[in-house]
């Protein structure tokens, strides 16, 4: 098997596959106010997906994450699970998900393969939760979401986005839920890929600072980093249940030993999140090409991914508003 690895000698383990760009929900660090949606003949069909996993999976490419837009708006997305599921080489599908949807599809989910879910839950707090993500009336829907994935055993971990003033005062409230109930939580910092270009570095609360807050009320131990995350996980010295992550994607983006490569839901693939080099595969997907040709172009691609952006980061320099988060799922 020739691996995906690219000029710096980084090697592509991880998908993240957006299978739409579309959602239910209007999230203000994510979409803007007015979408552009990728026209409904420019989305790759499940079957155009589902051979690009078989064709980057024949490269070493093992974990597949679907994210989106929201996956669970587009229908019939656990048959996509279940195709991927069956692909040589692929050991584990995740999702990352607003949880709207979740109650409805976390047992059909689970049964076309799901490993776990990664649940967006930004606030403890409905009004102001349902105030970031812009709809009334969701929250419930959403924690009942939660409760389902754990009832069919998914493995499930929530994602909270941490905007100075506007929910980092609940840091404390998140940890004892975590040590309540055993949910991973996991705080990423602010990107500057907002749909409304508010980003702002005053509004990004640091990994650094996060672990500082917490450690005047816990005694918390860094665990090992797996090879490729941008994920530091803390355990709770006093606690065997409960788990902290901290994304550091802007302070500490990890780009040395990066694994991930993306493809957006109009085939598009992208080395790096924070370049703005995008790759397109659909004509190829679309004319007839043999895997051997497309697994070639891919490889020609991803050898020219982005170095990173760690060297920029102290000269502050930091890429902005590259695409909406919406557009390449996280
Ligand atoms: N709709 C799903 C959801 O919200 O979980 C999946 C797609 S969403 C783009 C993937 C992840 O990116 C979510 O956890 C979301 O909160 C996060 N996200 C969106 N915009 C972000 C931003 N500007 N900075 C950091 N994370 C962001
Ligand atoms: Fe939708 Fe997820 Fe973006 Fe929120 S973060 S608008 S739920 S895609």
């Amino acid at each position: 098997m020739s691996k995906l690895v690219d000029r710096y000698g980084r090697v592509a383990k991880k998908l993240r596959l957006s299978v739409t760009d579309r959602c239910n929900f209007r999230c203000n660090f994510c979409m803007p106010k007015e979408p552009v949606w990728i026209p409904r003949d420019e989305v790759l069909s499940f079957e155009e997906l589902a051979r690009v996993v078989k064709i980057l999976a024949s490269m070493g490419v093992s974990r597949v994450r679907l994210t989106g837009g929201e996956p669970l708006v587009r229908r019939g997305v656990e048959k996509l699970v279940k195709a991927i599921a069956s692909i040589p080489g692929i050991e584990e599908i995740t999702m990352t998900t607003n949880g709207f949807h979740l109650k409805s599809f976390a047992n059909a989910l689970a049964e076309a393969g799901l490993r776990g879910v990664t649940v967006s839950l930004h606030s403890l707090k409905p009004e102001r939760f349902e105030e970031i993500v812009g709809v009334r009336g969701v929250f419930d829907k959403v924690v009942e979401g939660i409760a389902a994935a754990r009832d069919v055993g998914l493995r499930v971990k929530i994602n909270a986005v941490v905007v100075k003033g506007c929910n980092d005062d609940e840091l404390f409230d998140f940890a004892e839920l975590s040590r309540r109930t055993g949910i991973t939580v996991k705080f990423i910092e602010f990107m500057p890929f907002d749909g409304e270009r508010l980003w702002n570095i005053e509004r990004v609360v640091r990994a650094s600072e996060i672990l500082e807050i917490l450690s005047t009320r816990y005694q918390l131990y860094p665990k090992p980093r797996e090879h490729g995350s941008t994920t530091r996980y803390y355990g709770f010295k006093d606690s065997q249940v409960g788990e902290i992550g901290l994304v550091s994607s802007i302070s500490e983006p990890f780009c040395s030993d990066c694994d991930r490569v993306r493809v957006k839901a109009d085939g598009k693939l992208v080395p790096c999140m924070f370049s703005r080099d995008e790759y397109d595969l659909k004509p190829l997907l679309r004319s007839g090409a043999p895997d051997e040709e497309i697994s070639e172009f891919i490889k020609w691609a991803f050898s020219r991914k982005f170095r990173g952006v760690e060297t920029l980061l102290k000269t502050g320099e930091l890429p902005q508003h590259i695409r909406p988060m919406h557009t390449l799922g996280g």
